[in-house]
């Protein structure tokens, strides 16, 4: 009788561990509470914090139930306890009755809390009226248009978003960081955040090994430098510092020394740039000065241009099969994303062929290997330096 109990008992809250902490294969199978009750919170793509803000209130009621679901199921499955329970003195009873009954009443009056007045009293709405302008600031529905603003950038494709575990989320849109834990919320301005590398861990468990090997995990803390909120700490890829380290105002501070490796892709920027430095200039004969901007960034200026010359310097045989044709696309691209766009269209097992491979034209498709990819001169540079 007590060995079956304990079977019943162990088995029970191995699944609700793994309810709580879902791997990877129960996610997909929508055995989270996203999966089973999504259409209540709405769409997170169009609101992302009122989405979330609904996610972690069920999530509060749904773990609460785990203690009184024990015992439904133990009177449901062990004959003796309904006559054990009613053997106790009342006093006895009451008191375990309000020992399985505490969690989900303090859930429900928490969440009941929340929602009065539009969830003016959830704790992510305190947490984004500390970042509203002074005028309004006292206003407790200030929070709603930070929130648009936040819902408005979370739309956008550039944001980088990724699971730092198995319940928590780190978003950075154009100007938040945000972390979505089970209950929690939190944000702070990109502007105002200090990251600090705290350590690092070689992610051995990874059972995903690329040729290219295990990404390193990184211990990151970040902290607002402008207003008291807490600190925000996770764990990320080293894959994902970079992109990261492009959305922050203030540089990543590396006070431990710790060594950060770099992912397969900025390796390859590195040498994708070296060996097109050493590839002749071509001059710019179309553009007067002003040269365009890099379509794929829209920061950079496009300063790449493909022209072929591997033709001229290629060993027959040393490269790979198959030919590259002439392209006559103006430049379009700057040196950075023409080195994505060119790792991206590689084998991802295979990095040591890369730089012998070849890509298409983002444009016109016409393939193209790294000996063509030149560095675009402006014309009146390159005038200058012949007189
Ligand atoms: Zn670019
Ligand atoms: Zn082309
Ligand atoms: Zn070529």
């Amino acid at each position: 009788m007590i060995g079956e109990a304990c079977c019943y008992t162990v088995l029970y809250f191995l699944l609700c561990l793994i309810f709580v902490f879902p791997p990877d294969e129960i996610a997909g199978m929508g055995l989270t509470v996203e999966g089973l009750l999504g259409s209540w919170f709405g769409s997170e793509i169009m609101a992302f914090v009122q989405y979330h803000q609904r996610r972690t209130a069920a999530t509060l009621f749904i773990h609460s139930l785990i203690l009184p679901g024990y015992v439904v199921m133990m009177i449901q499955t062990q004959a003796w306890v309904v006559p054990w329970l009613s053997s106790l003195s009342s006093s006895v009873f009451a008191c375990l009755l309000s020992l399985a009954v505490a969690p989900v009443v303090t859930a429900a009056c928490t969440i009941a809390w929340w929602r009065r007045n539009n969830w003016r009293r959830h704790p992510f709405s305190k947490c984004l009226r500390l970042f509203v302008d002074t005028p309004h600031a006292n206003h407790p529905d200030s929070w709603i248009a930070v929130a648009m603003e936040i819902n408005i950038q979370y739309r956008r494709v550039d944001k980088l978003s990724t699971r730092t575990s198995s319940t928590t989320q780190l978003v950075a849109t154009d100007s938040w960081l945000l972390q979505v834990g089970p209950y929690s919320m939190a944000a702070i301005p990109l502007a105002d955040t200090l990251v600090v590398i705290e350590g690092a861990i070689n992610n051995t468990l990874d059972t995903r090994v690329s040729r290219a090997g295990n990404p390193q995990l990184l211990k990151l803390r970040t902290r607002c430098v402008t207003k008291k909120t807490g600190d925000i700490t996770f764990r990320l890829s080293s894959n994902l510092l970079s992109e990261l380290e492009r959305k922050l105002v203030i540089p990543i501070l590396n006070t431990g020394q710790v060594v950060v490796q770099k992912s397969l892709a900025d390796q390859f920027l590195e040498v994708f740039v070296k060996t097109v430095n050493q590839n002749p200039p071509v001059t710019d004969t179309l553009q007067d000065g002003s040269a365009d901007s890099c379509i794929g960034c829209m920061t950079e200026i496009a300063n790449v241009k493909l022209e072929r010359r591997c033709e001229m310097v290629e060993v027959v045989g040393e490269r790979a099969p198959g030919r590259c044709l002439a392209c006559s696309c103006r430049p379009m691209w700057c040196l950075t994303c023409m080195s994505k766009w060119f790792a991206a269209r590689q084998d991802q097992n295979e990095p040591e062929t890369w730089l012998s491979s070849r890509a298409p034209c983002p444009t016109c498709r016409s393939p193209f290997c790294l000996l063509d990819v030149r560095i675009l001169t402006p014309k009146s540079v390159s005038s200058a330096a012949a007189s």
